[in-house]
């Protein structure tokens, strides 16, 4: 039986309908189907959409794939206001309703202010979509209300302690980000354990990165387990922490579906044994060499160009270590749309003048644009 948190009890896999397979511009609905019916006949129950996933076409599947086929106490799912795009606090209604309509439902389980941090907390504050959440729940539209956060561990302590009413967090944790300065995956689950909220962990591999490691990491992995996938270790990695609502996988393919239910049905907790072998592929990744930008930012405010600089070194830096190159295509695509690309730079130096690292960005960025630019 599950761990049982706000009164759920539920498998320690949750279904992320983030990245489902597609044909061309549309969802595979039949093969979703496939999955979804190999995961629940293996007990697993969570679903989590968000409104905009697949620009609607997220929720959408979840309501032909699950809910017109499954009765509905047989699964919970989650859905999520995004509040960056709203223009005004009526919206929110409009926008849940359209959720609600899309995946053909009455009610979510699971409601989440999506993408939480600073500047999202300070809308949150001035469009009352707390008090939304809290009328929704009352309602019962919604029967659990929480949020995802991307930010700070400060910036979650302070959410929390202004909103107790929140009942959980979906935090970004694996075991690569567990210590890094910009992710700060522990202190972020340790902040939300010090408030006693349950967790729900998002993107355990990373976007897909953990599971292209470079080949010195993935022959540490199969020399260990030589039967387990190595996106096996990240997702066991994450569901091996205490006090967990549950852990969001996005499957994007039977295979990758088979794959996780296989470890996860009958779950154990990491061993010390297997722990020491995720530390040794820690290590590893530390040693590759790496853009040694701290994200400080001071370079960004005098650049003409408008280029998001740290953005592009990290994208950079992930690229080195985890050679996935669709995911790191997608995150320049997502730092470069709101300012400069690499190529734009005009190499006036104003940036470098700044810089405490010392990085030689204008040689940095040549080398990023000869990437992701051709
Ligand atoms: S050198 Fe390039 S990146 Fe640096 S400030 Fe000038 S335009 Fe921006
Ligand atoms: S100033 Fe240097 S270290 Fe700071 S964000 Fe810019 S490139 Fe990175």
């Amino acid at each position: 039986m599950a761990d049982k948190y706000l009164g759920e009890s539920i498998k320690k896999l949750g279904f992320g309908l983030m990245r489902l397979p597609m044909i061309g511009d549309e969802v595979d609905i039949e093969q979703v189907k496939q999955m979804v019916d190999v995961y629940m006949s293996k007990g697993f129950t969570y679903f989590d959409t968000a409104y905009v996933y697949a620009g609607g076409k997220s929720e959408r599947a979840l309501g032909e794939a699950v809910v017109k086929r499954y009765p509905r106490d047989s699964f919970v799912c989650a859905s999520k206001l995004p509040l960056w795009d709203l223009k005004d606090r009526e919206s929110m209604e409009a926008i849940f309703q359209e959720s609600l309509d899309r995946a053909s439902l009455t009610y979510y389980d699971f409601y989440l202010l999506h993408s939480m941090g600073k500047e999202a907390a300070q809308k949150a504050e001035e469009f009352g979509a707390w008090q939304f959440l809290q009328d929704l729940k009352a309602q019962g539209r919604i029967r659990h209300m929480g949020f995802s956060f991307h930010d700070k561990p400060e910036v979650l302590d302070d959410i929390l302690t202004k909103h107790p009413e929140a009942e959980f967090v979906q935090l970004q944790i694996n075991y690569a980000d567990w210590e890094s300065e910009n992710v700060q995956s522990r202190a972020c689950y340790e902040v939300a354990r010090k408030h006693q909220k349950p967790v729900i962990i998002m993107e355990p591999v990373k976007g897909g990165s953990l599971a292209t490691m470079p080949e010195e990491i993935q022959k540490v992995f199969k020399a260990a387990e030589p039967e387990m996938s190595v996106p096996s270790w990240a997702v066991r990695f994450a569901a091996s922490l205490e006090g967990l609502v549950t852990v969001l996988s996005g499957m994007s393919s039977l295979e990758q579906l088979n794959d996780n239910v296989s470890y996860m049905e009958h779950f154990q907790p990491l061993t010390a044994e297997e722990r020491g072998v995720i530390d040794r592929a820690v290590e590893i990744l530390k040693s590759i060499p790496t853009i040694p930008c701290t994200g400080c930012k001071y370079c960004v405010d005098g650049c003409p160009q408008k280029i998001n600089i740290p953005g592009i070194f990290s994208t950079m830096n992930n690229f080195s270590l985890y050679n996935n190159r669709a995911g790191a295509q997608n995150s320049y695509g997502r730092v470069t749309r709101e300012g400069g690309k690499a190529s734009d730079c005009l190499q006036c130096g104003n940036c470098e003048a700044h810089c405490p690292q010392h990085i030689q960005i204008i040689e940095t960025l040549k080398q990023a644009a000869a990437i992701f630019e051709q």
